[in-house]
């Protein structure tokens, strides 16, 4: 049986023709009544994935430290933005607002903004971080301007809608959904060639492009140039720009079909890093990409972890989890925007 998400999205097709991939994506991650985002909490053992920060503290006291790094950088600045896009359930926060507690003249520093749609996830987050000051913002725009900002993302822009395009007849088409002869969802290829993508492919081939996540670069170096600052965006994917469908649902810590119940399961795609690191370079800024192993461990993580190992039995296994080359080290890429 369908569930009622997938029963709506048949009759706007039918009624309005075939979705593009991005608005098929939207409307399963953010429709108002039945989006996988506005009905619950997804994160942890009991919901669909897991995420670094829920895996061990060690990650969320490294991006501490790089905050703190940034403040110094900047000449300690007596007020600045913290802002956090997709907060999750508050918990990289938590382990952030730690090690900032321990930086003299920090914490008086510091004005927290936290990005977020989801009220399910708005609601766990002002639980974690009770007795913290926090104003919440539906999207970027909103933001403050007139200090500078440090802005942190784990695993957000990854869930920010992609379009997908297929190389076909020498020309580029829009990949969608659409409806079979029985009314089911069905992928298929619009039949307009879009004469504005000028790339040659083999037959077959798959462009995806996030004008969603290249937003999101646009705004926030528009606003490091303007207020000054800088960001860190933490995602899996990859640093050189490349052909493929990487289009992924998950539910329940196992990968389902993109098609099947629709807004109960998390879709996501490849973050494609190198395309954002030009956009940030063009707007004149220094952009630094590595694997997450190696982005933790100039943080300190290994010093950090013997400490808590002395206290603690599980650290270990985090550890390696967060940094390992064939856990989440290499596919896992940090991306560090400056001025
Ligand atoms: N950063 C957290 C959560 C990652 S899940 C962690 O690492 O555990 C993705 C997060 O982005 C969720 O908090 C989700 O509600 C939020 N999100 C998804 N789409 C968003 C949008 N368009 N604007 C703001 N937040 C969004």
């Amino acid at each position: 049986m369908a569930n009622d998400l997938t029963n709506i999205l048949q009759q706007v097709i039918r009624a309005n023709g075939a979705l593009s991939v991005a608005a098929y994506w939207s409307l399963c991650m953010a429709h108002p009544q039945y989006g996988y985002y506005i009905t619950r909490d997804p994160l942890g053992q009991g919901g669909d994935f897991t995420t670094a920060p829920e895996i061990s503290q060690l990650f969320g006291e490294m991006i501490g430290i790089w905050i703190a790094e940034q403040w110094h950088a900047m000449g300690q600045p007596s007020a600045f933005y913290l802002v956090e896009c997709g907060p999750g359930r508050g918990t990289l926060m938590v382990d952030i607002l730690r090690i900032l507690s321990i930086v003299p003249g920090m914490s008086e520093a510091l004005q927290l903004h936290l990005v977020e749609t989801s009220p399910a996830l708005i609601a766990k987050q002002g639980e974690m971080l009770k007795g913290v000051q926090i104003v919440w913002h539906e999207s970027l725009s909103t933001l403050p301007d007139n200090a500078p900002v440090i802005l942190v993302a784990n695993e957000f822009l990854d869930a920010l809608p992609i379009q997908q395009y297929v190389y076909q007849n020498d020309k580029w088409h829009e990949r969608v959904v659409g409806t079979d002869a029985d009314g089911r969802l069905a992928w298929g290829v619009s039949s307009e060639a879009l004469e504005h993508i000028r790339m040659d492919a083999s037959a077959g081939a798959v462009l995806e492009i996030s004008e969603a996540r290249e937003d999101i670069i646009k705004q926030v170096s528009a606003r490091i140039n303007a207020q000054g600052g800088s960001a860190l965006f933490i995602d899996y994917g990859h640093d050189v720009s490349g052909f493929g469908d990487t289009l992924q649902a998950v539910k329940n810590h196992s990968y389902t079909d993109i098609l099947k119940d629709c807004g109960e399961a998390d879709i996501t795609s490849h973050v494609d890093f190198g395309r954002l690191k030009k956009l940030a370079e063009d707007d004149g800024l220094h952009v630094a990409l590595c694997g997450q192993g190696d982005f933790l461990k100039k943080c300190g993580i290994h010093i950090r972890a013997e400490q808590l190992m002395k206290k603690s039995d599980n650290i270990e296994a985090g550890l390696k989890r967060l940094v390992d080359e064939d856990q989440m080290g290499e596919l896992f890429r940090v991306m560090e925007i400056t001025k």
